[in-house]
């Protein structure tokens, strides 16, 4: 392609709102253009990326026995409403209403759509097993949609669904997509993890998030320095050493803490380690009062909570609530003696604790050696809390460390939730009718690019790994007015094209500078200079990666490109 005729336009100044490397660049590098909050055009280098990663996966999924189909975008709200899903999805489904009234979802996942076809199509276990995928647009009403198309309202994912007869085949069939996603992250030069996660609004007893490392990504993982334990955040498991399990519990006592409402100042105040208090916490759990009691250097991890009530929705107690539970003002909370609250859960950082301070129920007042078992009875004692670094793996008790990172891929192991509530039934060998065993599968297309360019960029622009370079090579003829330069790498672009190399010559009549910049903004992995050196017949070639620059004759560079390219493919 010839820069001239893309309508590529690169942008000097970083978009105001962009946060992230990978949106500002991504905007700078005339790739997508914003329409409206969490909407993109994707311009042609854009979306040659977006083709890219499409095909890997498609590959990829095709390999791996996976059938591509299409579903429709818009999907009636009755499937919905059969799985509960229409009430239960929020408000981040959009719904929208057709002309005679009747209502409709703009699919953000498709569950429904898929077991409504399966429950159609398969009648007897000869059918199973099958994977079902497409890659499509997905909207979902973010609360706060950002970084660019990394979190956008309209994006482009793949979904795959599978369908087996038993749990030993949807075993498979997940253990299959896990290492498919492997090879795809792989292939897309990413650098990632795979990570156990919470199954969220989608469902399923189990899943696993494939994460790409970066700084700016919005999860945080807990990884094990010697096993390879690695959790989403949500969901991950940090043991602690049991507090001086040995000290002899002392009479429980009211102390004056006046104006102490932080777990800080009342340790201060009392002169206790922050470990020794009990945080009280009062959350509504579908318009129930439920008490969480936590040790006061750690925090509620709210997901763990939600999934152990089993809840749909949970807020903190508001004030009135507060008090008509403790009877004190917000701040002075404790587990003895709490009136109609429903259920008192205990985090297990105080399972053996003794001689805890805890707030008091009465204004102003904390009480000390309170102890779990003989002052209150917590209905149950569970993992409700925040790992952190320094805390100990749930499988080898060895040291965990926090890192953050961009999911990009999910996978679920959804059991029977769908094909139970939607009847996706088959028959066996025996003419004996069962539910079908699914398990699903999600792949951000749009941010994977954005997620490639966080990890591969520096202060020039992004650093495309070839895999899914918009293109794989920049001609670039330092001055249009030399005809020999500019002949030179006209027939070279032919060769390249003839050779099946994808090349971008960037023949418009632009300064030296602003070419040398945009071939780095833009992140092409190859850039073929044809400057002084035209003059011997040669050709200055430059990786994006590395930096690393050579000199090629004229009669070497096409091979000498066509290798290079293999090589940094990874081929
Ligand atoms: P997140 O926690 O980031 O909101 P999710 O758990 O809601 O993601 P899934 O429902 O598992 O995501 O969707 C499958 C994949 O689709 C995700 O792994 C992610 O790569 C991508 N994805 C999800 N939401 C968005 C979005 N708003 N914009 C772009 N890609 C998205
Ligand atoms: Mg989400």
């Amino acid at each position: 392609m010839r820069w001239s005729r893309t309508l590529l336009e690169t942008i000097k100044e970083n978009p105001s709102e962009a946060e992230v490397a990978s949106h500002q660049l991504m905007v700078r590098a005339g790739m997508i253009r914003k329409v409206a909050a969490g909407l993109y055009d994707y311009l042609p280098l854009g979306w040659r990326v977006m083709r890219k990663i499409e095909q890997i996966v498609r590959e990829e999924m095709d390999a791996a026995g996976a059938l591509e189909v299409q579903m429709p975008i818009l999907s009636p709200a009755e499937m919905w409403q059969e799985t509960g899903r229409w009430t239960q999805y929020g408000a981040e489904l959009f719904r929208i209403k057709d002309r005679h009234g009747r209502e409709f979802a703009l699919g953000p996942t498709h569950e429904e759509v898929i077991t409504d076809i399966v429950r159609r199509t398969v009648r007897s276990y000869r059918q199973l097993p099958v994977n079902l995928y497409q890659i499509h647009t997905k909207f979902r009403d973010e609360i706060r949609p950002r970084f660019g198309v990394m979190r956008a309202r309209e994006f482009i994912m793949k979904d795959a669904y599978s369908f087996d007869r038993d749990e030993i085949g949807a075993e498979a069939a997940y253990d299959k997509m896990f290492q498919t996603y492997q090879r795809i992250f792989q292939r897309c030069g990413l650098r990632f993890k795979a990570v156990e996660a919470d199954s969220g609004s989608i469902g399923g007893s189990f899943s696993s998030e494939f994460m790409v490392l970066a700084e700016t990504g919005e999860e945080a993982i807990a990884s094990c320095t010697q096993c390879n334990y690695a959790a989403n955040i949500e969901k991950a498991v940090g043991k602690l050493p049991v507090i001086s399990p040995e000290e002899t519990p002392i009479t429980m006592e009211m102390v004056s803490t006046p104006g102490k409402h932080t777990v800080e100042e009342v340790a201060e105040f009392l002169q206790v380690p922050i470990s020794r208090l009990a945080k009280t916490l009062i959350y509504a759990v579908d318009k129930i009062l439920v008490a969480v009691v936590i040790r006061g250097d750690r925090e509620v991890n709210e997901v763990k909570l939600k999934n152990a009530l089993g809840a749909q929705e949970l807020v903190l107690a508001g004030p009135e609530q507060i008090q008509a539970a403790t009877g004190a003002p917000v701040g002075f909370a404790g587990p003895c003696g709490l009136q109609g609250v429903g259920r008192i859960l205990m985090d297990d950082s105080l399972h053996q604790a003794v001689n805890l301070v805890t707030g008091g129920n009465r204004a102003d007042t904390h009480a000390q050696g309170v102890n779990p078992g003989r002052d209150f009875q917590p209905t149950q004692i569970l993992d409700l809390k925040n790992v952190r670094a320094g805390d100990l793996c749930p499988k080898c008790s060895a040291v965990l460390t926090l890192e953050r990172g961009i999911e990009v891929g999910h996978v679920f192991k959804l059991g029977m939730k769908y094909s139970r509530a939607m009847r996706a039934v088959f028959l066996d060998e025996g003419g004996e009718e069962h539910f079908c065993v699914m398990g699903c599968y999600g792949i951000g297309v749009s941010r994977i690019a954005a997620a490639a360019i966080e990890q591969n960029h520096d202060e020039h622009g992004i650093i495309w790994p070839l895999a899914i370079a918009p293109y794989q090579v920049v001609l670039l003829p330092v001055s249009p007015k030399d005809p020999r330069a500019a002949e030179m790498a006209e027939e070279v672009y032919a060769e390249m094209q003839a050779a099946g190399v994808e090349a971008l010559l960037d023949d418009r009549d632009e300064r030296a500078g602003i070419k040398f910049k945009d071939a780095d903004l833009t992140g092409i992995p190859i850039r073929l200079t044809f400057g002084r050196g035209v003059a011997e017949n040669m050709i200055e070639l430059k990786r994006r990666d590395t930096g690393a620059v050579e000199m090629v004759s004229r009669t070497e560079i096409a091979a000498r490109v066509k290798a290079l390219c293999e090589k940094m493919a990874g081929l």
